[in-house]
C-alpha cells in the first residue's frame, strides 16, 4: 500500500515543545547547570571543580554527605573488600538471585537500628517512599493519607500514584491535623505522612503529638528520617530516637545516601507490613536490587554511625556555631531547630546570582534553592555543615556570604520563617 508522507516535520515538531519548557524555566532564572566535582577521597569538604578554563579548588557548603561518611576509610575498605569478594552486580532483583549476603546483613542492621522487626533496603530513598506508599494504597482499603504540606516529592508522587484520598494538613500544625482526622469514621483506614527533619527549611516535626492524635483516631504513621538518620538519636535512628519514641511510630523510612555517604533507601516497620511491601510494592519487585558493594558500605557504615556518637555531636555544634556567626552579622538564616542552615534570598536570580558570586571570587560552592523545590519567592542558599568544616571554614564562609550580601544589596535581617 501507499504510505503517504507526514505533512508535519516530525522531529522539530516534538523537539520546539521540550524547548519551550526549557526556556521557560530559564526565563524564570531557575534553569540548572551541574557542576562536574572531582571530591577527592579524605578531601571532604575540598574539592574541585572542573571547569572548561581549569581546576578550581572549593569548599563545599551543600553537600547532603552530612557527616562526610562517604569518604570515612572505614566504609570504603568495606566497598574495596567486599568487590574483591563478589564483584560489582547484583544479577537480578531481589528475588530472582539478586539477593547477597550484605543486602540480609544490611537489612538486620537497619531493623535494630529502628528497633523494629524487619527492614527492606531499596535503589534510593525515593522509591522506598514510592515503594512502601505502594503497597499502604493497595492492602490498606479506601486508606485516606493525612500528608503535611512540605511533604517531599517522593512522598506526594507516592501518594498520588495510589489514586487514593488524602487531606492536606498545614505543616507541622497538629492542631489542623487533629480537624482533618476528625472528618473521618475512626474505622477508616488512615496513615499519617510526614518527615521528621525538612530539609529545605530545617523545621522539625511535633512527632509527640502525631503520634498522640494517630492513637486517638486510630491511624498509621509513617515518617520519613531521610534527613535525620545517622545524625540523631543516640545510635543515628533519627529524631524518633532522639526523642525515644522508636515503638510509637508505625513505618520508617530513611535513605542511605546522606548521612551514611553511600546511595540506597529504605523501609523499616513490623515484619507484616515490611513482608506486604516486599512482596506487593511493584518498583521494588521489578527493580535489579542495589549493588552489594553498596550494601556493603552501607552495612559498614550503619554500624560506625550507631557506635560513634562524637561525630554527631560535632556536627551539631558546627551548625550551631555557623547559625551564630551569620546572625550575628544580620545575615537572615532561619534558626531552625536542626543541623540544615537556610540562608533567604527570595528571588530566583538573585540567589543563583549570590551562588554564582560564592563560588566564582570565594570558591564557596552552595547551589541555589529554586522552585520546585522550595515555593517561588522562598529562593534560598541552603548551607549544609558537616563535622569536618573547620572553624576557619566557617569564618570564610560566614564573611564571604557578608560580601556577597553587600555587593548584591540583599536585605539584611529578613522575615523569614519557619512558618512561611
Ligand atoms: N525523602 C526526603 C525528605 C528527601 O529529601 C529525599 C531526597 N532529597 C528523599 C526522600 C529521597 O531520598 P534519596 O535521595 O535516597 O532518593
Amino acid at each position: 500500500s501507499e504510505t503517504k508522507k507526514c505533512p508535519i516535520e516530525h522531529s522539530q515538531f516534538y523537539n520546539n515543545q521540550f524547548k519551550g519548557v526549557i526556556q521557560q524555566i530559564k526565563d524564570e532564572g531557575r534553569y540548572r547547570e551541574f557542576k562536574s566535582l572531582l571530591r577527592t577521597n579524605g578531601e571532604f569538604p575540598r574539592a574541585i571543580n572542573k571547569t572548561p578554563t581549569g581546576d578550581q579548588p572549593i569548599t563545599l557548603w551543600c553537600s547532603n554527605d552530612y557527616l562526610g561518611m562517604s569518604q570515612n576509610p572505614m566504609v570504603t575498605q568495606a566497598t574495596k573488600n567486599a568487590i574483591d569478594l563478589t564483584g560489582i552486580g547484583a544479577g537480578g532483583t531481589r528475588n530472582i538471585g539478586g539477593t547477597s549476603i550484605y543486602h540480609v546483613e544490611l537489612e538486620r542492621e537497619l531493623a535494630d537500628l529502628h528497633r523494629k522487626d524487619s527492614a527492606l533496603v531499596m535503589n534510593s530513598g525515593y522509591v522506598a517512599n514510592m515503594a512502601t506508599l505502594d503497597t499502604l494504597g493497595k492492602v490498606l482499603k479506601d486508606v485516606t493519607f493525612l500528608s503535611d504540606a512540605k511533604n517531599h516529592a517522593s512522598l506526594i508522587e507516592g501518594m498520588r500514584a495510589t489514586k487514593r484520598d488524602r487531606l492536606i494538613f498545614k505543616h507541622n500544625d497538629y492542631q489542623d491535623l487533629e480537624q482533618k482526622l476528625k472528618q473521618l469514621d475512626i474505622q477508616q483506614n488512615k496513615v499519617i505522612v510526614f518527615e521528621s527533619v525538612y530539609s529545605m527549611n530545617g523545621t522539625v516535626a511535633p512527632i509527640q503529638q502525631f503520634i498522640n492524635l494517630a492513637k486517638k483516631y486510630n491511624a498509621l504513621t509513617l515518617i520519613d528520617e531521610v534527613h535525620a538518620v545517622g545524625m540523631y538519636g543516640e545510635r543515628g535512628a533519627g529524631v524518633t530516637e532522639k526523642l525515644g519514641l522508636q515503638k510509637d511510630i508505625d513505618i520508617v523510612t530513611g535513605t542511605l545516601g546522606k548521612a551514611f555517604g553511600c546511595s540506597g533507601g529504605y523501609v523499616s516497620a513490623n515484619s507484616e507490613i515490611v513482608d506486604a511491601v516486599r512482596s506487593t510494592a511493584s518498583n521494588f519487585i521489578f527493580s535489579t536490587s542495589m549493588s552489594p558493594i553498596i550494601a556493603a558500605a552501607c552495612l559498614e557504615s550503619v554500624k560506625y554511625l550507631k557506635s560513634h556518637p562524637e561525630i554527631r555531636e560535632r556536627h551539631q555544634y558546627v551548625a550551631s556555631l555557623i547559625k551564630a556567626k551569620l546572625k550575628s552579622k544580620g545575615i537572615p538564616a532561619l534558626n531552625s531547630a536542626s543541623h540544615i542552615v537556610p540562608v533567604f534570598i527570595g528571588d530566583p536570580l538573585l540567589c543563583k546570582e549570590a551562588s554564582e558570586k560564592l563560588l566564582n571570587e570565594y570558591n564557596i560552592y552552595i547551589q541555589p534553592i529554586n522552585y520546585p523545590t522550595v515555593p517561588r519567592g522562598q529562593e534560598i542558599l541552603r548551607i549544609s555543615p558537616t563535622p569536618l568544616h573547620t572553624e576557619e571554614m566557617i569564618d570564610e564562609l560566614v564573611n564571604s556570604i557578608e560580601c556577597v550580601f553587600k555587593s548584591l544589596n540583599l536585605k539584611l535581617e529578613s522575615q523569614y520563617t519557619a512558618e512561611q
